[in-house]
């Protein structure tokens, strides 16, 4: 079931990437997901929204390719095989803890993911620089970790993703762990980011209220094993503002997406 009034651009982009029927089973036997059927699209910020342990990490890591589905496909539409397509493919992950390394600087940190692909320091300098300067922190890239607040902490696992100019972003609840006014900046400087750049995103949250406000589409999970169980669109233009988060329109998305997720979680 979709729940659309008006669409939204990004619904009729072209799909980037496509999970068909896809389960995983885990060497314990646990299963995390179940039939799971998603599209994702060119340009979208999606939401993985469920409840703790329903398998959205799980999503992201076979999108990543950390892992393979059990049964079900992920095509993705772009033609390219094999491992050399996966490496073009350049998904940044970001995950709910910075994962900095401490004894490396803000910038070092940042070059991590370019070090491993063989790009020295000098030649990576300019993306490193141009992704620590969209999250704002290129006057702290001779910091170390310790000296920065959790939210810095947080742009920099941002800027060590962006800096690989990906294709797709992954974030699993990124700003899980911060106070709410970090998290509110933070998700404003995503979106504006989103916005200028054009990325597509899946974002993994289990909050109601950050899918609204971010998400031009919030696929809803059952309870594990997880799977799409329906969709909400939101439809609201970019950018989002301060006004947007407190607005009646606001809550009516939110109330209809919390419906969903109960009745998801019942089923
Ligand atoms: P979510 O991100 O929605 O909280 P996850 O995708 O992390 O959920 O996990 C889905 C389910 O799979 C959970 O019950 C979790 O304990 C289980 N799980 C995740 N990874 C593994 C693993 N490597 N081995 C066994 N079980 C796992």
């Amino acid at each position: 079931m979709q729940e659309s009034a008006t669409a939204t651009p990004t619904l009729q982009a072209a799909p980037i990437v496509t999970l068909s029927g896809v389960g995983k089973t885990f060497d314990n036997g646990t299963v995390a997901l179940a039939g799971t059927d998603l599209v994702v699209r060119r340009g979208e910020f999606l939401s993985l929204l469920g409840p703790s342990g329903c398998g959205k990490s799980t999503i992201l890591r076979l999108v990543a390719g950390l892992d393979e589905p059990t049964v079900g496909t992920i095509e993705w539409h772009d033609n390219a095989k094999g491992r050399a397509a996966q490496r073009e493919r350049n998904v940044g992950y970001v995950f709910q803890e910075p994962t900095l390394m401490p004894w490396a600087t803000v910038f070092d940190n940042a070059w991590l993911p370019l070090r491993l692909k063989g790009i020295s320091r000098r030649k990576a300098e300019g993306q490193i620089m141009t992704a620590l300067e969209s999250v704002g922190l290129a006057d702290f890239r001779a910091a170390y970790p310790r000296e920065l607040s959790g939210g810095m902490k947080m742009r920099v696992s941002i800027a060590r993703a962006l800096a690989t100019s990906p294709s797709i972003l992954l974030m699993d609840e990124p700003f899980a762990a911060l106070d709410e006014i970090t998290r509110f900046r933070l998700n404003d400087d995503l979106l504006r980011l989103w916005d200028e750049k054009g990325w597509t995103v899946i974002f993994v949250t289990h909050s109601v209220f950050e899918s609204v406000y971010l998400s031009t589409r919030i696929a809803v999970m059952t309870a594990r094993p997880g799977r799409i169980a329906t969709e909400v669109i939101v439809d609201e233009p970019s950018p989002r503002t301060e006004a947007f988060r407190t607005s009646p329109k606001n809550g009516e998305i939110a109330r209809r997406t919390s419906e969903a997720l109960h009745r998801a979680m019942g089923e």
